[in-house]
């Protein structure tokens, strides 16, 4: 029997088979792959498993190959790393203006973590009916897209609780995809999520599951299939993946705009910083990257070397 893992509570384990939930656990011997993991299963891995004699259980003899993956250090073992969700097709940040701002700094972070794990990114600016037509609201809005867009990150724009109609465009792009979603406290997740997943589509039958107060029990993430096709994945309680293990000389890679001149600076090593010969500062100068972008490259930068 194969299917997806949908939850997990850490011993047990809700596995889609063929639009069935089925309750499943490890026992005995598991392979487990190379990676040091504090939680050998996450949601959305695909498994094996074998019904329990007599049982309407089942237990998980393998997973399959994961196309991709999230993971965050695990805080409580050095060297281990939690796996948050794997084979995903796209993860979308939720973001604001205001009530609460996201600042860029925290969407280039974002941005650098789902590169780095190689996942497409797209950001859904929800709260539109806030600032959508004010001026500053507008400028903001056109500073995001101007941004964002040239380097292949779309951005949408939303009212998840105002709009009758999640816009058409939105929607095509959820469609028979995995889709993780995250975003600060108070964006509107919980929001969105209620509009996506109807009451009959959701595979526990708690309205507090989604609620923004006093939920945050669990770190689990949990996938959400979507009517129209597809799924979401919901990681509660995590407010960052962190940016893992990312060596000095290969942050620049997770900047689509720094990446295309990669090897062109004077030196091989060049960390882009005040290295005579560099083609970044110099790209950063003709305005081809802006400054915004490059000022998250330094902030993550110098964050990194504190942790070295
Ligand atoms: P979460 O913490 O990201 O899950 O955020 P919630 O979904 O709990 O929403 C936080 C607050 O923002 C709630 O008071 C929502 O009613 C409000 N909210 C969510 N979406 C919108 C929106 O599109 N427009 C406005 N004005 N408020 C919204
Ligand atoms: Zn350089």
């Amino acid at each position: 029997m194969k299917g997806r893992v949908i939850k997990s509570t850490g011993s047990w384990y809700t596995v889609m088979v063929e639009n069935q939930h089925v309750q499943a656990r490890l026992k005995g011997k598991f392979k487990q792959d190379d990676l040091k993991l504090t939680n050998p299963i996450a949601v959305g891995d695909w498994v094996e498993m074998e019904e329990e004699l007599g049982q309407a259980t089942a237990v998980i003899r393998s997973i399959l190959p994961r196309e991709n993956y999230i993971i965050r250090k695990s805080t409580r073992k050095q060297h281990f790393s939690h796996i948050i969700a794997s084979n995903l097709d796209q993860a979308m940040l939720l973001v604001t203006m205001e009530q609460p701002r996201t600042s860029f700094g925290f969407i280039d972070r974002f941005l650098v973590s789902t590169e780095s794990f190689r996942i497409p990114a797209l950001l859904v600016v929800n709260k539109m009916d806030l600032y959508g037509s004010t001026e500053k609201g507008k400028k903001w809005l056109k500073e995001l897209h101007e941004i964002y867009e040239p380097l292949g990150y779309q951005v949408i724009e939303i009212s998840a609780e105002e709009d009758r109609d999640l816009p058409q465009k939105f929607q095509d792009l959820l469609k028979d995809k995995s889709t993780l979603i995250s975003g600060h406290s108070g964006v509107g997740k919980s929001t969105l999520l209620n509009r996506l997943v109807p009451q009959a589509a959701q595979p526990t039958k708690q309205v507090s599951k989604f609620s923004s107060k006093g939920v945050h029990t669990t770190t689990f993430a949990e996938l959400f299939e979507l009517p129209a096709g597809g799924d979401i994945i919901d990681t509660p309680g995590i407010k960052e993946f962190g940016i893992l293990d990312i060596e000095e000389n290969e942050l620049s890679h997770y900047f689509p705009e720094m990446r295309a001149y990669l090897g062109q600076c004077k030196f091989h090593n060049c960390r882009h910083v005040n290295e005579p010969g560099c083609m970044v500062m110099q790209k950063l100068e003709e305005g081809l990257i802006h400054p915004s972008r490059y000022t998250s490259y330094l902030n993550i930068l110098h964050e990194e070397d504190t942790h070295r």
